[in-house]
This record gives structure tokens, sequence and C-alpha cells, in this order.
């Protein structure tokens, strides 16, 4: 009897020693709109759901086909390919959430994960179904790694230690990310509130932005790390990287404070609605970001790499055509790129406007 009382209280203690190794450190610092102390708060109020919702959607999830591809499927770019940066932009787009920005000089990595699993283990969770469309170790010299917040499929602990290993790069993160990578030895961080920027070199500055989204990586760190988009400003041009989001009022703010040239935007695991609309875009609504920040081009992101949510491997792409038809888009106003290809620009000189007096 008595080991059947002890049963509830040893099954507690083991999900406090599991939270303890997986969780991240929370953020500490004074109290604003958004953030009461202890969690932060999105910028429409809204919530991701709860413990009972996942449990229902476990329950009743009806996941779509999914294929898994090698590395023989692949046509990986040659490494010397990037080492040639100069002014023009280049962004490859390497899957999931990770491209490669290069501009003005600089190598800018966005939410890199080259692992097997987006999870805190190597053997359980989500899988990855097509490798990385850059290899690791052609990576050009990586200067900058922007994270956009602290869960698995955009801050993987093996890819950021391994970064700064063969690199040694400025991670910029939202407030308090900063802490988790600080415990993992590295210390060249900056972490940003929304609306905060930060100055990598003369040319170019980094802008926090909000994001409809929330964080954790364990059972009890949930919201307790900021989740931001960033706006890169570069000499040649403005870049969005929307990171991990819902549809927001938001959008058209950050459409009204910046000349957008092109928009990284996420297009996947947004299947069943009624779970994902919080925290993730419908391709649909991946559309109306893209006209709310005025952007001049946008790229899919965040589909086709691990399955975490119900909709099939290819369906993303599908309802993307779908969204673009409905709101009369060109398929070049809004695309995706296959692993390892590049979107190009190569800027026009701007012409500098009159000023009357
Ligand atoms: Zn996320
Ligand atoms: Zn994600």
């Amino acid at each position: 009897m008595i080991w059947l009382l002890a049963i509830p209280g040893l099954l507690f203690i083991g999900l406090l020693v599991v939270d303890f190794q997986i969780s991240a450190p929370r953020y500490k610092g004074q109290e604003c709109s958004y953030f009461d102390g202890k969690k932060f708060i999105n910028p429409d109020k809204l919530k991701g759901r709860g413990f009972i919702d996942i449990l229902k959607w476990s329950l009743t999830g009806d996941r779509g086909e999914w294929k898994k591809y090698y590395m023989t499927d692949v046509n990986f770019p040659a490494a010397s390919t990037f080492r040639k940066n100069n002014k023009s932009l280049s962004i490859t787009f390497v899957n999931h959430a990770t491209f490669l920005i290069q501009a003005d000089g600089l190598n800018i990595l966005t939410d890199p994960i080259w692992s097997r699993r987006a999870s805190p283990y190597s053997w359980i969770g989500p899988k990855r179904m097509r490798p990385p469309g850059i290899r690791f170790e052609d990576l050009p010299p990586i200067d900058v790694v922007l994270i956009s917040h602290n869960h698995y499929d955009h801050l993987d602990r093996r890819t950021v230690c391994r970064l700064k290993e063969w690199h040694d790069p400025l991670f910029i993160t939202p407030l308090g990310v900063d802490r988790f990578l600080n415990r993992h030895g590295i210390s060249q961080t900056v972490d940003l509130d929304w609306q905060q920027e930060y100055a990598i070199n003369e040319h170019t500055v980094v802008h926090s932005v909000p994001a409809q989204h929330f964080s954790g990586r364990g059972v009890f760190d949930r919201d307790k790390t900021l989740w931001c988009g960033y706006v890169l400003e570069t000499e040649s041009s403005t870049i969005y990287f929307a990171g991990d989001t819902a549809y927001g009022s938001f959008f058209t703010n950050i459409g009204h404070r910046f000349d957008i040239d092109i928009s990284l935007i996420p297009i996947g695991a947004y299947k069943p609605r009624w779970f994902m609309q919080p925290i993730h875009t419908d391709p649909d609504e991946a559309v109306q970001i893209h006209r709310d920040v005025q952007s001049k081009k946008s790229i899919g992101m965040h589909f086709g790499t691990f399955p975490l949510a119900d909709e099939g491997m290819e369906e993303p792409k599908h309802d993307l055509a779908e969204a673009r038809k409905k709101y009369g888009l060109d398929e070049t106003d809004f695309f995706t790129l296959d692993e390892g290809t590049a979107y190009t620009h190569q800027p026009e000189p701007k012409v500098l406007k009159e000023t009357g007096e």
C-alpha cells in the first residue's frame, strides 16, 4: 500500500530530474508590458495550447505522408561557392529555418540545426527527413548566428557547440536565451529585447522584432525566455527572418518601420489548426505576413524537414501555391528553395532622394 502511494511521488521526482537536465535557464530582468517577472506574453496576448490539448492532439491527430530523403538525394553545392562573398546578397536554404545569409562580407546563419533529430535526445523525438543542404564542414567562416527562440528545432545544442568549436561566431538571441548558450561554454552572445538593435559592424544592423509564439525546452521553463524575429539591415538589402510565429496584428508595424527586400517566413507545422493556430502560420497567413510587412520577395521555410505537425511533407508547398493564387501573387513573389540552392540579389544603385527645403 505504501508503495502504491509512493509511485506518484517517485514519478514527480523523476520528472523534476529530467526537467532539470533539459530545461533552459530562465530570464531574470525587469517587468514590462509583455514580461510579468516570470513569463513572457505574446503581442496579441494569445497563448499556445496546454498539456490537456497536447494529449488530445496526440490521441486524435491524423498524420499526413512523409518520405525519407538521403544524402545521395541532395546536390550539395561546392564549398568554394560560399567563399565568394561580396556586396551582393545570397541566401542559401539549408533546410527547416536554417539559412546561410551572405551579405556585405558577412556570413550569417539563422536557427542552425544539423542534427538527426530536433530533440534533447539522439534516440527519440522528431527525426530529420531531409539532409541539410550544405555539409557542415563546407560552411564558410561563420561570423554571426541568429537564434529566434529556444525550441529544439531552432536552438540545437549539438549544432551550436560545433559552430562555437569550428567558427566561434557571435550568437544573437532573444532575452534570456544567451544564458543557455553560456551554460554550454558559448560566451560570445548578445541578447536583445523586442525593438532593440545591435550593430554587427558599421554597415550591418540587426533589429529584434516581435513574434507570436512561445518558448521552453522542458516542462517547467515554458515562456521563461523570449522569442523573436529579426530584421537585418545591410548596406545592400534589408532581410526579415520571421523566426517561428503565428499570424498577428503586429506585422503591419514591422512593414511601416522597415523597407524589406526579402522575408523568410514559416509555412509549415500548421495542422490541425485548432492546435497550431496560436503558434504557427499556415501558408495563407504566411502570404498575409508577406503583404503586411510589404516585402518585395519572400521565401517559405519551416517545412519538409522534421514532421512536427499533421500536414504531409508536400502540403505546405501545395497550400502556398493556393494562397498565392488567392492573393494574386506570382510564383516569383513568394517561393520556396530546394536544399542547397540560393536566392541571389544584385542591389540596384541607390538613387538619393532630393530633399526640398
Ligand atoms: Zn518554436
Ligand atoms: Zn519551429
